[in-house]
């Protein structure tokens, strides 16, 4: 028995995988579905390439570029094309650019005159000593004020959790964010300043970050990723009980309605937290993962929609739009999805993906695909001027879409490292845990398969990794 158990292989278990095969460790990678991957899922059908899940990966970490070039992808690698990195709001029904500089946020119409003096003033707020989690609205209105919240806060968070200002915590969901306040005093002068310590860190900026995919889609990723672990992945192998013994873990699982079991030195659980939750763990003194279906999942819906490009007034010169709560729409947000890279529609066509549900109005997401594709539609209508019908359809929905880091997630945290002190080689990692994006999963995926390397070369459960990461 030496080897490490990984359960859930989304891109969290699969990056970690990868990363512990690379070191020559025996790993077996459980996944409950069919395949492998997640939500990450390309669907080529009728000339267009669409994503079911995410559209690309921020490339915001020096292990997100060595995954992709250790895999050999670098050739097949897209990167989103410059031009449309303009990002739109919607207000009053109309898009308005995002201002990314100084002098485009002097003469943008996305705020008034009011909200750009106030915006402005932020150096100048005092910070506030935090010893109880603050909301991310509370926490940009205070040193923001209101119409920033409702008019870029509000839609980017939508954007990127599906999410509710109102509710997601600023110091877990966006923590450095509040690590600016904290440290500068201000998130606009830490954000110049604290360009040093990122290029230290090797980190990219968000904004300046890269958009990563590939000639066929983010489905490449997975494929590659699956090809290289072959014999590894365990499919329909679905973990119910994980058993601690003296020199490791029984990992019992269901395969084929038959229930099995296998030992292993170390389990990594790369699972989403609800599924998380289902399983038991037996050990001295019981053991329990039921506090993690706490974690909220709102459903989202994604309507992917095809045009002739003469039926759609806008040039669509950009990466896409969201829309802020005080729109009054139905839809979330929609990515332009053909703009940002090629072939991903017919010539002569274009691709929008559309996402509607989350947190905002979770009701709509579950609604009959028909029905989303005329709300879908009437919307598109009104703000990008869509004329004639759609020439593709697809329809999918996220019931538990996106792990929510609310107000009060201290409380999952502390669970999670007092189990993982508790219980020796148990590791939790992925999208609930060290955050949501595939960029931040793929990173959480690597540093779990370092933090298993190291314990193996101590704890001497009879591994000795043949490569240490870095
Ligand atoms: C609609 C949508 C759009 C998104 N868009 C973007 C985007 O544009 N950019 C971006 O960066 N991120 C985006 N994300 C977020 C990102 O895709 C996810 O956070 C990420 O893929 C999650 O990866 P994971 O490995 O943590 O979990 P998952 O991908 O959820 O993988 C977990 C796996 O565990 C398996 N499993 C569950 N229970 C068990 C069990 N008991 N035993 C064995 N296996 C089990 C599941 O079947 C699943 O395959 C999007 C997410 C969604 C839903």
């Amino acid at each position: 028995m030496n080897s490490v158990a990984i359960v859930g292989g989304g891109i969290t278990g699969l990056a970690a995988a990868f990363r512990l095969s690379q070191s020559r460790i025996p790993v077996t990678l459980y996944e409950a579905g069919e395949r492998v991957g997640g939500p990450i899922h390309t669907i080529s059908e009728n000339g267009y390439l669409s994503e079911h899940g995410p559209n690309t990966i921020l490339e915001t970490s020096p292990k997100i570029t060595s995954l992709i070039n250790d895999l050999g992808l670098q050739p097949r690698r897209l990167d989103s094309n410059p031009a449309m990195d303009k990002n739109f709001i919607v207000r009053n029904g109309k898009m308005r650019q995002l201002p990314m500089s100084p002098l485009r946020f002097a003469t943008s119409s996305l705020f008034s005159i009011p909200a750009k003096l106030r915006i402005g003033l932020e150096p100048l707020i005092r910070a506030k000593p935090q010893t109880e989690d603050e909301s991310l609205a509370d926490f940009v209105r205070r040193r923001f004020g209101r119409e920033f919240l409702d008019f870029t806060i509000d839609p980017f968070v939508t954007g990127v959790y599906a999410g509710k200002p109102e509710d997601l915590s600023v110091r877990y969901a966006f923590p450095k964010l509040k690590a600016l306040e904290d440290k500068y005093g201000s998130v606009m002068l830490g954000a110049i300043l604290g360009a040093r310590e990122r290029k230290k860190r090797a980190e990219t900026k968000k904004a300046r970050a890269k958009k990563v995919s590939f000639d066929n889609g983010l489905q490449v990723l997975v494929d590659t990723l699956q090809a290289k672990l072959l014999e590894s992945v365990a499919l329909r192998s679905r973990v119910t009980r994980l058993g601690q013994t003296a020199d490791g873990w029984t990992v019992t699982f269901t395969r084929d309605g038959r229930e099995e079991q296998n030992r292993h030195s170390t389990v990594v659980l790369a699972a989403p937290a609800y599924q998380l939750a289902r399983i038991e763990i037996e050990a001295d003194e019981p053991a329990d993962l039921s506090l993690l279906k706490e974690i909220p999942h709102p459903p989202v819906a994604r309507v992917v929609m095809g045009f002739r490009r003469e039926d759609v007034a806008d040039p669509l010169e950009g990466f896409g739009f969201l829309v802020p709560k005080a729109e009054n729409l139905n839809i979330l947000g929609t990515t332009f999805s053909s703009s940002i890279f090629p072939r991903r529609a017919p010539f002569g066509h274009v691709l929008l993906t559309t996402f509607i549900g989350g947190c905002r109005q979770p009701e709509l997401a579950t609604q009959p695909a028909e029905k989303l594709f005329d709300l879908t539609l009437r919307d598109l209508q009104r703000i990008l001027g869509v004329r004639g019908e759609p020439t593709y359809r697809h329809h999918g929905l996220f019931p538990w879409a996106i792990p929510q880091y609310n107000v009060g997630h201290k409380k999952f945290v502390d669970f999670m490292n007092a189990a993982e002190t508790r219980f020796a080689g148990l590791y939790f990692a992925g999208s609930y845990r060290d955050g949501i994006s595939t960029g931040n999963c793929i990173v959480s995926g690597h540093d779990v398969a370092g933090r298993t390397i190291q314990f193996l070369e101590t704890s001497n459960r009879g591994l000795s990794a043949h490569a240490v990461l870095s």
